[in-house]
């Protein structure tokens, strides 16, 4: 436990001065603990990786205190606007805050649950996670992480042996528990709620500590400058975020406030998908029927929750200072896409043109609708790629006219780190996907016959593929 630093500094926000954050909760008692899936890497970073299973599950089963850190979990309060209702009754429903620890670069991270338990705020819930929920978000952590994209990293994932009820799933079916890593548990939603409540002085704490942990470079700020300058960096690293989604082909797919953090850190997956073509209407989620989160509308959707995190700052800000701010996201969203997309693509930028490179590129990806993952593949580092992309399974696509204008911007650009091809990842002639049906291909031989190989040897695979990558996964975090 060489690395591990305990700082459990959510703690410090506490209940007096009228400042209401969190709930002490208890952990749900679990007929049975099987560990499916441990995240060693992330483990060894934060010094936990030299737990004995017992121990793992001692922690992240029966969550018994981790030395030195939060002496009972709580479950963070919160609001939000869900489909852009807003709901003053939600809050950790089914997961809480177990611990706070910081990195080897010394910033904090929390240890937060998903199904472990009912809290004050489960409403009509169960306070749990099923089994297939917390496959999936081992899928999708670890395919962004690949990606390059900043998202939380599921860090235990251990079925539970209870029978769940979902109407939207073949039931019973089986429960699990799961813990994210993730720097920072803050969502837009919980600034709402103190808005709601009219807590000015809660508010400005939460800015306070957002700050100290986060932006740290605004500490010698004051005043409402203090407040906007905060709201201007959650501004700018949600447009980055979703930038990063669109370069990965991704579709989150519930974009309720309450689901953002004020990190601009990707988090909770719950009905996500990759768009297997550019379709903007391509919709994750079947419950949102007029495709308000779909692939083409999660720029708009961050820029609407901006505007409701922005609503509830107006306690302590002008309404001006404020909507400079938020005046500054398409501009950031243009360079994040640039950013994002030339990286994913393994080429450097130019400056000045950039983003109208990517605009044309996405056109061309839409109109021709060729696959997502693997035109990334084909043309990974431009011009270094040219006979790859010549043998690929959609070479065809390459040779047509339209492709022509892309092409001589692809070629023309100067490779990132081209030694990248080197690895055998790039020697097949496909990419590594997540499309839906390989997720429930995944799924069926457990759910079946209890056989975790596929989901182990998919694991392997996109390993490869981050490895392959080697995006620095620090890039856009704070
Ligand atoms: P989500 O759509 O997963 O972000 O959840 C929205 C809200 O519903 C949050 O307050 C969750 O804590 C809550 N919630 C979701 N599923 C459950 C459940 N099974 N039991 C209790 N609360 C839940
Ligand atoms: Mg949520």
């Amino acid at each position: 436990m060489e690395n591990y630093k305990p700082d459990p500094v959510f703690e410090s926000l506490g209940r007096e001065k009228g400042a209401p954050f969190y709930d002490p909760v208890t952990a749900a008692a679990f007929p049975e603990h099987h560990v499916r899936y441990r995240n060693q890497r992330w483990a060894e970073k934060v010094g936990l990786g030299g737990l004995t299973e017992a121990e793992w599950i001692a922690h992240f089963g029966r969550f018994e205190p981790l030395p030195d850190n939060l002496s009972a979990p709580v479950a963070i309060r919160y609001h939000g606007h869900q489909f852009r209702t807003y709901n003053p009754d939600i809050g950790d429903g089914r997961g809480f805050l177990f611990a706070q620890l910081r990195d080897d670069r010394n910033r904090l991270l929390d240890l937060g649950t998903k199904g472990s338990g009912k809290t004050p705020y489960s409403r009509f819930g169960d306070g749990r996670l099923t089994l297939k929920g917390g496959v999936r978000e081992v899928l999708a952590t670890e395919m962004l992480e690949a990606l390059g994209v900043y998202t939380s990293k599921t860090f235990s994932l251990i079925e539970t042996g209870e029978q769940l009820y979902r109407e939207d799933e073949p039931s019973p079916t089986r429960s699990a528990v799961m813990v994210r890593l993730s720097h920072s548990h803050v969502r837009f939603g919980a600034f709402q709620r103190l808005a709601y409540e009219k807590n000015d002085e809660a508010i400005a704490a939460l800015v306070d500590y957002c700050i100290a942990q986060f932006y740290p470079a605004l500490n010698s700020k004051s005043g409402e400058a203090r407040v906007a300058a905060f709201f201007g960096k959650v501004v700018q690293h949600t447009a980055q975020l979703v930038a990063q989604w669109m370069a990965a082909g991704f579709v989150h797919g519930v974009l309720n406030t309450d689901n953002m953090n004020v990190t601009g850190e990707s988090f909770d997956y719950g009905p996500w998908r990759f768009a297997p073509v550019a379709d903007p209407s391509f919709t994750a989620a079947y419950f949102d029927q007029t495709g308000l989160y779909a692939f083409g509308r999660q720029a708009e959707a961050g820029a609407w929750n901006l505007a409701q995190l922005g609503g509830a700052l107006s306690l302590l800000a002008s309404a001006d200072a404020l909507n400079e701010a938020l005046q500054s996201f398409s501009g950031a969203y243009e360079e994040a896409m640039a950013e994002a997309f030339l990286r994913r693509l393994g080429i450097e930028r130019k400056g000045e043109g950039d983003f109208a490179f990517v605009a044309n590129f996405l056109k061309w990806m839409t109109e021709t609708g060729a696959p997502y993952e693997q035109v990334f593949f084909d043309w990974f580092c431009g011009s270094a790629s040219e006979e790859r992309a010549a043998k690929s399974p959609v070479a065809e696509l390459y040779g047509q006219d339209k492709f022509s204008e892309i092409r001589s911007a692809l070629t023309a650009a100067t490779p990132e780190k081209p030694e990248r091809l080197a690895h055998e990842y790039f020697n097949a002639p496909k990419p590594c996907t997540m499309l839906i049906d390989e997720v429930e291909a995944i799924w069926a031989p457990i759910a079946e016959k209890d056989d975790w190989s596929i989901f182990e040897k998919k694991l392997e695979a996109i390993a490869a593929m981050r490895e392959a990558h080697d995006f620095a996964a620090s890039r856009f975090s704070p």
